[in-house]
């Protein structure tokens, strides 16, 4: 790396993204582009010298070739999944841990690396009013991992060496494991891949009447059934904003209802974890003193840029335990040895798959430092009014409804089954399966049409059966009028399909 070079990229780089960021209202938020479109637009092979100025006219291609065809996750109007909230710090701090480009799998392989994501995490874990004994202060401890699904593989694995060490090995076949038919798909690809048997997988069924909450009375019974059956409850995951509509299961129940049986209890809290910033909204996390570990994606809204998924537990020797490694002369530094040994360090390859990690404490540490905890609290309050600005617009218009109470800042809405009616000049009921598939249609189409404006990108689930739109609010660049003009947009399509329908 020449310095004096590095200085003058960097700027480049520095200044292209500003300058996205200037103008990223002006492209429509998803990409009209068709299979290969960029494939067939670059050469077939790697240069085999470098290009003469190779990053200036690479960055012409981002601008002219790579752009056209991203999807704006930072545009204003990005109303699908749940966000990937980003900041400048957020991105600065990506620059600053690439720049060092260091690997703190040790603590003796970087220190100080080591010791600021355990400071960072309990001081996220503060901010999220998390109880002290998920922190390291209290006993506990956190880790930053890439994402959601590297904290349940490595809690299910931390539970499962528990439990096999407790009951035997040869039990492995019979140890099951819980969610709801809610819960994010990659809960059951890490059971999967932890060797958990795909039949012993109990997905428990929910309910719309139930806001779609894993019930603490049926998990119960589930628990009760696989233990007379001779089975071993394993692993209970609880998501706190569930993906389809943000439903919050009750933590404190669910603890209630397998405590006594050696259940481990995880949180998934994965978008609605950062929500516990402010105290008005900590009531979705209640209970959750009683849990086993948490795990939340600052990468979705709390400014930390991708990507950042904050896993606590309440006994690092379990997770240490069964993903620890001992046996690497080469990752064994003397000096270190003894601190190590006496468990007066934090060696994070513990903790996780891989050996090798990334510095994300260093852009999480700038995060917090640089906005602070009511700068947090702030961003995730003015989603959450403005999801609410949104809920209330939907509601003022006959022709729509919102199926399940608003989450946080997600808003789930849809066509009701009576526009179907209209436009089918039926008189049939609600509930009635030809009105029930005709509504998911026209609710498919009208997505289908308010995405093909490029105006907004909202994005869909089907819950129970009911096909329902979701906007889910929180970019950091969205204000008011950009939610207006979602809602605008949906009003405009949902015109026009209706009356496309009736001709
Ligand atoms: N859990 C929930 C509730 C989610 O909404 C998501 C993704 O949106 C995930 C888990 C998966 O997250 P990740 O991509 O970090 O694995």
């Amino acid at each position: 790396l020449d310095a004096d070079e590095f200085r003058r990229q960097g700027r480049l780089v520095v200044d292209f993204i500003a300058d996205y960021y200037a103008r990223i209202d002006e492209y429509p938020v998803r990409p009209a582009v068709a299979p290969g479109f960029l494939a067939r637009q670059l050469p077939e092979t790697a240069p085999a010298r470098p290009e003469p100025d190779a990053l200036a006219a690479a960055l012409r291609d981002v601008r002219d070739l790579i752009l056209p065809g991203v999807t704006h996750w930072q545009s204003p109007r990005h109303f699908a999944h749940f966000a990937a909230t980003a900041s400048n710090v957020g991105a600065l701090g990506e620059a600053l841990a690439a720049g060092l480009n260091i690997n703190p799998f040790t603590w003796a392989a970087s220190p100080a690396a080591t010791e600021l994501e355990v400071v960072v995490t309990d001081w996220l874990g503060k901010a999220l009013h998390l109880p002290e004994s998920l922190l390291f202060s209290g006993g506990g401890g956190g880790t930053l991992l890439g994402t959601s699904c590297e904290a349940m593989l490595c809690t299910i694995v931390a539970a499962r060496d528990r439990k096999l060490a407790e009951v035997g090995e040869e039990r492995m076949g019979d140890l099951v494991v819980y969610c709801s038919d809610q819960t994010h798909f990659s809960f059951q690809k890490a059971a999967r891949i932890a060797g958990i048997r795909r039949g012993n997988c109990r997905e428990i069924p929910t309910s719309m009447e139930a806001g779609f909450t894993l019930s603490p009375k049926a998990l119960a019974a589930a628990v009760r059934a696989d233990e007379a059956a001779g089975r071993v409850p394993l692993f209970l995951c609880a998501t706190v904003g569930t993906t389809p509509t943000a439903a919050v299961d009750p933590v404190r129940e669910l603890c209630a209802a397998v405590a006594g049986r050696g259940v481990w209890v995880h949180v998934d809290a994965a978008y609605a974890g950062a929500a516990s910033v402010c105290p008005e909204l900590r009531h979705a996390v209640a209970g959750v003193e009683r849990v086993d570990s948490f795990s939340t994606n600052p990468h979705k809204w709390l400014l930390a840029n991708m990507d950042c998924c904050a896993l606590w537990v309440r006994r690092p020797a379990a997770l240490t335990a069964a993903l620890g490694t001992d046996h690497d002369v080469i990752l064994k530094d003397p000096s270190a040895q003894a601190a190590q040994e006496g468990g007066a360090v934090v060696d994070y390859k513990d903790w996780q798959v891989a050996l090798s990690r990334r510095f994300r404490a260093l852009k999480l540490w700038l995060v917090l430092r640089c906005h602070g905890v009511e700068g947090l609290r702030g961003l995730v309050r003015a989603h959450v009014r403005m999801a609410a600005a949104f809920e209330a617009m939907v509601r003022t218009d006959a022709r729509f409804e919102v199926p399940v109470p608003r989450q946080f800042a997600l808003v789930c809405f849809r066509l009701r089954a009576a526009a179907v009616l209209v436009v089918g000049e039926k008189r049939a009921r609600d509930g009635d399966d030809e009105v029930v598939t005709a509504g998911n249609e026209l609710n498919r189409r009208l997505l289908e049409a308010v995405n093909a404006t490029g105006r907004v990108y909202m994005s869909s689930a089907v819950v129970g059966g009911t096909y329902i739109l979701r906007c889910a609010i929180g970019n950091s660049l969205t204000e008011e009028r950009h939610v207006r003009e979602a809602w605008s947009v949906v009003q405009e399509q949902a015109t026009a399909i209706l009356a496309a329908a009736r001709r």
